[in-house]
């Protein structure tokens, strides 16, 4: 007995849905192989459920044995092929899960670690405890912080299927509507992601989003200004920006970098404002004093160059930096960091009305 044998054998073996064509002519033999005299076939099905794959590999057996004779070893498996392509998601979404969102806000910073998140976060629950509908879609693609910032890393939003559309459930924590992609990938997956596929992720975690009616839809940008910014402005409907910097001057220059980027001409989106993170520090025994470690001059330089109004000042306290680490935004407090969220929210409620 060899290959060429078995494939012979094999053409009586007829698939009664295909006109009785036999499993050969019609391409269904993967491969043939004769391990210490055992019988593997693997035959291929277009289909992940033909409903005749059962009987045809009952008989792809049988007619081994006829042939070979009784005792023979035969294992057949299946593999699938040709299955049409899935749509790729991400690529043609519309708009229509943000029809009932009144503001779409984009929170940026020129680069990373001035607290662009921290900030994202606690406005988000600063606008929910003033009253307002609010959802924050964190498309921080290279590192997603709302799970860890809300405490939901455990959790995995709903997702379901509408005609052609996936449809993904925002999850609800502290009157806000949550989404990320650290729901859906790991920290190390979502550093390998680069250029287009970094793009339809991000637009997928706003646009194939159920937010229902929200008055602010935040949304979380990646830092910097590079391609993956510009894609996602011209995707995504944002009505404008709010900039996140810290005082010292380094920052200020990769403020520029930002503002440049918002008014580029082929964006051209209004800059709400800008909020200064770590303007001071205050220690935690003696909270009417004020440390400008930073120092101070920067946002004056930055409201008179380029007409940008200061929206708000955070403190760096540490009970931020606890309340990001252990999912318990400062925001929720009456301390005045959980304060300082506040009036920045009710600023940036006031500049949108
Ligand atoms: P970004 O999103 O800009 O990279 P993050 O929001 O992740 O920055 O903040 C970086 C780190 O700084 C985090 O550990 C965060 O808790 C801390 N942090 C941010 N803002 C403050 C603040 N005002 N006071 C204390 N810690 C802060």
């Amino acid at each position: 007995m060899n290959t060429t044998e078995i494939k012979e054998w094999l053409r009586e073996v007829e698939h009664p849905a295909k006109g009785d064509k036999n499993i050969a002519e019609l391409g269904m033999i993967e491969n043939i192989e004769i391990v210490d005299g055992k019988v593997a076939v693997t035959l291929a099905f277009e289909k992940h459920r033909d409903p005749l794959a059962e009987y045809l590999i009952g008989s792809t057996k049988a007619t081994i044995i006829r042939h070979a004779g009784p005792g023979t070893q035969v294992e057949v498996k299946t593999v699938i092929r040709n299955e049409a392509p899935k749509k790729k998601p991400g690529l043609d979404l519309g708009f229509e899960e943000l029809e009932n969102v009144k503001h779409v806000i984009g929170i940026a910073s020129g680069k990373g670690g001035v607290g662009k998140s921290t900030v994202s976060v606690n406005l988000a629950v600063a606008l929910a405890r003033l009253g307002y509908k609010v959802g924050l879609a964190d498309a921080d693609v290279y590192g997603p912080s709302v799970p860890k910032m809300t405490a939901t890393e455990a959790e995995m939003p709903d997702a379901f299927q509408e005609g052609e559309k996936e449809v993904i459930m925002p999850l609800e924590k502290y009157g806000v509507k949550w989404m990320s992609i650290g729901y859906f990938a790991k920290p190390e997956q979502a550093l390998i992601w680069r250029g287009p596929m970094a793009c339809n992720a991000l637009k997928q975690m706003i646009l194939q989003v159920r937010w229902g009616e929200l008055d602010f839809l935040l949304i979380d940008m990646p830092p910097g200004t590079g391609d993956i910014h510009i894609s996602l402005v011209h995707d995504i409907p944002l009505e404008g920006a709010v900039i996140v910097s810290t005082p010292q001057d380094v920052a200020l220059a990769d403020v520029e970098k930002g503002v440049n980027m918002f008014r580029n001409e082929s964006v051209k989106k209004p800059i709400f404002g800008l909020v200064e993170n770590m303007a001071w520090f205050t220690p935690a025994e003696h909270p009417d004093e004020r440390y400008y470690i930073f120092g101070q001059g920067g946002r004056l330089r930055m409201a008179e160059k380029y007409q940008i109004p200061l929206l708000g000042q955070i403190p760096i306290v540490q009970s931020i930096r606890e309340g990001g680490d252990n999912g318990e935004p400062a925001a929720l407090s009456s301390r005045p960091d959980g304060l300082a969220f506040i009036a920045l929210a009710e600023k940036l409620a006031e500049t949108l009305k």
